[in-house]
């Protein structure tokens, strides 16, 4: 638990990392500083930590042990994105330090909102696709993601990676994922947490099918489904109206949870959570986006409402009304920016760069808190 909070300021890890990672958490850390005065409650106190590809380039350490000691006795982190092409290890793979503070901090539930609001484009044509507001949650500690580190070589001519999936795992992701689905149900018409597998083909996964369906039995108020991880690809697509909560294995997730991103208009929009019993982290879905980094032209937005998770968790965790407010503030206010038709993002075919999104967004806070109950 963190131990040096107190209701009147919290401590915010700030890990900008590589690429556009600095440039979005520069834009956060000003919006957020802006829904404190308009908004109220605790203040948080931002403290940046090294930390990324580009640090081990200069460094040679990705994660610094007294970044980790500080994260670990903040009240949250708040991160932009790490890694870089070019900065590999010698197998070929990249340094993410992000992997090891999901590790180091047992951070299992990866939570990722999509939800469609206006002033998003409209990626599917069919009318119901502006009601899409389902959570993907990701196992983050063991699946497919276990091998990473562990990848054996045969000689030249093989390779094999292992996929872990434990009860314990399996269980408390699952468990995560009724929980959510319960406080969902309130705002929602229907509810239904559905397990993500490949149950047909792999002991794995039948094993994580089998290990859902005993938490499901628990939640006898909450429906739960099964579906193919194939036939979820295409259900996200045909029909994303009828998905509510869904839990799957690590890999699954880092896929599907991009494609969830494809129907809101693309990374630029799509926060997410990382969460774990005693620790939270936020950060926006997208990487670094070499192609773009350096020219002011990254979208702020999927930064901005990871942000807004970040309050509606520490609201939570400290009982502040206020930071709750301040959260559904800053999706108001983003959704108010985007129909003014001022900004377009530059991901949608605009030309509207980072400085002139979160100029637009910060302006349309006093209106958005009024629209706030
Ligand atoms: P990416 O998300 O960085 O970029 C994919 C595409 O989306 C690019 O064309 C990029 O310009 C665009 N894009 C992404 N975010 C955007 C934004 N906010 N606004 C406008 N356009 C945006 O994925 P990638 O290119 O596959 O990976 C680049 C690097 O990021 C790699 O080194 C990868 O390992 C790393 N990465 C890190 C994280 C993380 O930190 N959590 C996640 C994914 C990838």
């Amino acid at each position: 638990m963190p131990t040096n909070s107190t209701t009147q300021t919290l401590e915010i890890a700030v890990l900008p990392g590589d690429g556009i990672g600095p440039e979005v958490m520069g834009a956060a850390i000003e919006l957020l500083h802006a829904v404190h005065v308009e908004c109220g409650g605790p203040a948080l106190h931002f403290t940046h930590y090294d930390a990324g590809a580009q640090f081990f380039a200069r460094s040679g350490v990705a994660l610094p042990d007294s970044t980790l000691e500080s994260c670990g006795l903040s009240d949250a982190m708040l991160f932009g994105a790490m890694g870089w092409p070019d900065i590999v290890n010698p197998d070929g793979t990249e340094i993410m330090p992000q992997l090891e503070l999901r590790m180091a901090f047992s951070l299992y539930a990866g939570v990722r909102p999509i939800r469609w609001f206006p002033g998003l484009p409209a990626v599917l044509t069919d009318e119901r696709a502006r009601g899409i507001d389902f959570v993907l949650i990701r196992e983050q500690t063991e699946g497919l993601f276990y091998a990473r580190g562990r990848g054996r070589m045969v000689d030249d001519n093989e390779a094999y990676d292992t996929m872990q999936i434990t009860r314990a795992g399996t269980a408390r992701v699952s468990e995560f994922a009724f929980r959510l689905a319960e406080r969902r149900k309130a705002r929602r018409a229907f509810s239904l947490v559905t397990c993500v597998d490949k149950a047909n083909v792999f002991t794995s996964m039948a094993f994580f099918r089998k290990v859902f369906d005993g938490v499901a039995a628990q939640h006898p108020g909450i429906p739960a489904n099964h579906s193919l991880v194939d036939a979820m690809a295409m259900n996200m697509l045909k029909k994303p109206w009828d998905l509510d909560v869904m839990v799957m294995e690590n890999m699954y997730g880092d896929i599907l949870s991009d494609m969830g991103a494809g129907l809101i208009g693309g990374l630029g929009m799509a926060p997410s959570g990382d969460i774990g019993d005693a620790h939270g982290l936020f950060q926006p879905v997208h990487g670094t986006a070499p192609d773009i980094a350096g020219q002011g032209k990254a979208n702020p937005c999927a930064m901005f409402l990871s942000a807004a998770m970040m309050l509606d968790w520490l609201a939570d965790r400290h009982g502040e009304a206020a930071l709750e407010v301040g959260a559904r503030a800053i999706e108001k206010a983003v959704e108010i920016a985007l129909t003014g038709g001022e900004v377009v993002p530059m991901d949608y075919g605009g030309s509207s760069g980072t400085a002139a999104l979160t100029t637009a967004v910060i302006s349309a806070l006093p209106a958005a808190r009024r629209g706030v109950q």
